[in-house]
C-alpha cells in the first residue's frame, strides 16, 4: 500500500481499492515490524484505531465527502488524548491518562481522522534531537546512528519510514521544520494563532504551534485546512477564517519574488546543504521566480532571545506539576515543601530543569529588566526586519537547516551547540510566521530541508511554492532504503 499521498489514500479508499481498516492494519503491522528499531511511538492505540476504523468504513460506505475520513495519523505526545497516555515525552507524566481530548485531536477525529497512536518527542518539546526523550532517543530512517531532529522526532521519523502517512507535531522553534528536514519529509508550521493551542500541553505560550509532518504540501494543506481555526477555548486562537488551502495550490509561481537574506549565508552551513539549496532556488527561477537579497539584521540575535523567553515562559507553565494535582509525586514526603522539591527533580530530565532554572533566573526581580524585557525588545526587532523584507517579497527562502542530520550523542553534552541548530527556524518562530520544510536534494546520502517562510497568515502562498516545488522534483518522494514497502 503506498502512504505517499493522503489524496491517493482517500481516492483508494473511495474506490473501494481498500477499506481504512485494512489501510489502518497496515500501518499497525509496519508499526510492529519497524518501530522497535526507531522507537517513533510512545504509545500504540491498535484496538481503538481499528473501531474507529470501522466507523469510517461505514461513513465512506454512506458516502462521507471529507478527503481525510478513513486516514490514519499519529499525534505527537504533547497532544491530550481522552482516555489515552499522554507523556510529553517526560517521566512527569509518565501514567497521565489525559481526561480530554485537545482541539486539533477533536477536529481531526471529527473529520474521520483513525489516530494510530502517540509518537515520541523531546521531552517537554524541549530539543533538537529528540534525545532529551524520558522513552529513550528516536533514530534517523535514513541512519539509526543518527538523530531524527526534534523535538516531533518521533512524528518525522514515523512519517520517513512509512509507518504512518500523515502525523501531527509541534513548533515552538522549529520542532516540525527541523525533523522533517532531517528525515527527507515535508513539514508545515502555521502562523501563529492558526490553530488552536487548548489541550496541547504548553512549554512556551507564545510561541507553541501545531504543525503537520507529512510527504507533501498537498498533504499539509489538507490535515493543516481541518486542523486550524479559531477556537474560544484558545485566548490567542486567531478569529481569521480558513481558506480552504488545498483548493489553493495549483498555479505558477512566474513572477514570485524570493527573498534572500544575507544573514542565512553563514560560513557554518554544510557545503552539501547549500549546493542542494542553491539547485533547488535555480529550479524556481526556471519557473519565472525572482531572487530578492534581503537583509534580516537582528537573525544573530534571535537564538539567544529565544533562550530567554522559551525559558521564561516554560519555568511560568511547568509550574502546575508540582506533585499535587497531576503527574509525578515522590514517594513518602516529609513536608509540602520536600514533596515539590523531590517531585520536581524525580519527574523532570536535565534539559528540562537546565530551562526552568534559567527562566526563573531571568524572570527574578532585579535580572527581568536585564534579560526578559531585553529580549522582549529584540523579539520586536527580528519581527519588525521581517516585516520590512515582506514589503519587498512574497517568500522568505533559506536551508531548514545548517547541516543534514547528526549522529546521536554528538552534541548532548554541548547545549549551545545544540540550540545553535536552530538558527533558521527560531525567528520565524519569535516573528509568529509561516513557514514549511520541504525535502531538496542530499547532502552525503542525508536529506536536506528547504525552508519557505511567509508572511503572517500567507500559508496559502507558502504551500503554493512548495508545492510547485514538489510538482518539478521528486526529493519528497525518496524513501529510506531500509524501510521502503518492499523491502
Ligand atoms: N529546539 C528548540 C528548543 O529546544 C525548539 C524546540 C521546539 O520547537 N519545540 O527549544
Amino acid at each position: 500500500m503506498n502512504l505517499d499521498s493522503l489524496v491517493g489514500l482517500a481516492d483508494g479508499l473511495r474506490r473501494g481499492d481498500f477499506s481504512s481498516e485494512e489501510l489502518t492494519r497496515h500501518c499497525l503491522d509496519r508499526i510492529e515490524q519497524h518501530d522497535a528499531g526507531l522507537n517513533a511511538f510512545i504509545t500504540v492505540t491498535a484496538d481503538s484505531a481499528l473501531a474507529a476504523a470501522r466507523e469510517a468504513d461505514q461513513k465512506l460506505r454512506n458516502g462521507a465527502t471529507h478527503a481525510l475520513t478513513g486516514i490514519p495519523l499519529a499525534h505527537k505526545d504533547i497532544f491530550c488524548t481522552d482516555g489515552v497516555l499522554t507523556t510529553c515525552g517526560s517521566k512527569m507524566l509518565e501514567n497521565f491518562i489525559a481526561p480530554y481530548d485537545a482541539t486539533v485531536v477533536t477536529r481531526l477525529r471529527e473529520h474521520g481522522v483513525v489516530m494510530l497512536g502517540k509518537t515520541n518527542m523531546d521531552e517537554f518539546a524541549m530539543g533538537s534531537s529528540n534525545e532529551s526523550s524520558f522513552f529513550g532517543a528516536v533514530r534517523n530512517p535514513w541512519n539509526t546512528d543518527l538523530v531524527p531532529g526534534g523535538s516531533s522526532g518521533g512524528s518525522a521519523a514515523a512519517v520517513a519510514a512509512g509507518l504512518v502517512p500523515v502525523a501531527t507535531g509541534t513548533d515552538t522553534g522549529g520542532s516540525v521544520r527541523q525533523p522533517a528536514a532531517l528525515t527527507g519529509i515535508t513539514g508545515m508550521k502555521p502562523t501563529y494563532g492558526r490553530v488552536s493551542r487548548y489541550g496541547m500541553i504548553a512549554f512556551a505560550s507564545s510561541l507553541d504551534q501545531a504543525g503537520v509532518l507529512c510527504r507533501s504540501a498537498r498533504d499539509a494543506a489538507l490535515v493543516l485546512e481541518a486542523m486550524a481555526g479559531f477556537d474560544e477555548r484558545d485566548s490567542t486562537s486567531a478569529p481569521a477564517a480558513v481558506p480552504a488551502f488545498s483548493q489553493q495550490l495549483d498555479g505558477d509561481i512566474a513572477g514570485l519574488r524570493i527573498g534572500l537574506p544575507a544573514q542565512f549565508d553563514t560560513p557554518d552551513i554544510d557545503r552539501g546543504v547549500s549546493a542542494a539549496l542553491a539547485a533547488a532556488l535555480q529550479s524556481l527561477v526556471d519557473e519565472g521566480a525572482e531572487l530578492v537579497d534581503i537583509e534580516l539584521p537582528h537573525t544573530p540575535l534571535s537564538v539567544p532571545a529565544y533562550y530567554v523567553v522559551a525559558p521564561a515562559e516554560c519555568s511560568s507553565n511547568l509550574s502546575r506539576f508540582d506533585g499535587v494535582r497531576f503527574g509525578h509525586r515522590c514517594d513518602n514526603p516529609r513536608d509540602l515543601e520536600d514533596l515539590y522539591r523531590r517531585s520536581r527533580t524525580e519527574g523532570f530530565g536535565a534539559e528540562v530543569t537546565r530551562r526552568i532554572l534559567t527562566g526563573t533566573y531571568v524572570l527574578s526581580a532585579g535580572y527581568f529588566d536585564a534579560y526578559y524585557l531585553q529580549a522582549q525588545k529584540v523579539r520586536a526587532l527580528i519581527n519588525a526586519d521581517f516585516q520590512s523584507a515582506f514589503a519587498h517579497v512574497d517568500v522568505i527562502i533559506g536551508p531548514t537547516s545548517p547541516t543534514p542530520a547528526f549522529a546521536l550523542g554528538a552534541k548532548t553534552d554541548d547545549p549551545v551547540t545544540m540550540y545553535l541548530n536552530d538558527i533558521f527556524t527560531i525567528g520565524v518562530s519569535l516573528a509568529g510566521l509561516p513557514a514549511a520544510s520541504v525535502p531538496c536534494g542530499f547532502a552525503d546520502g542525508l536529506p536536506v530541508g528547504m525552508q519557505i517562510i511567509g508572511d503572517h497568515f500567507d500559508e496559502s502562498r507558502v504551500l503554493k511554492v512548495a508545492h510547485r516545488y514538489q510538482q518539478l522534483t521528486d526529493w519528497h518522494l525518496r524513501r529510506p532504503p531500509a524501510y521502503r514497502s518492499d523491502a
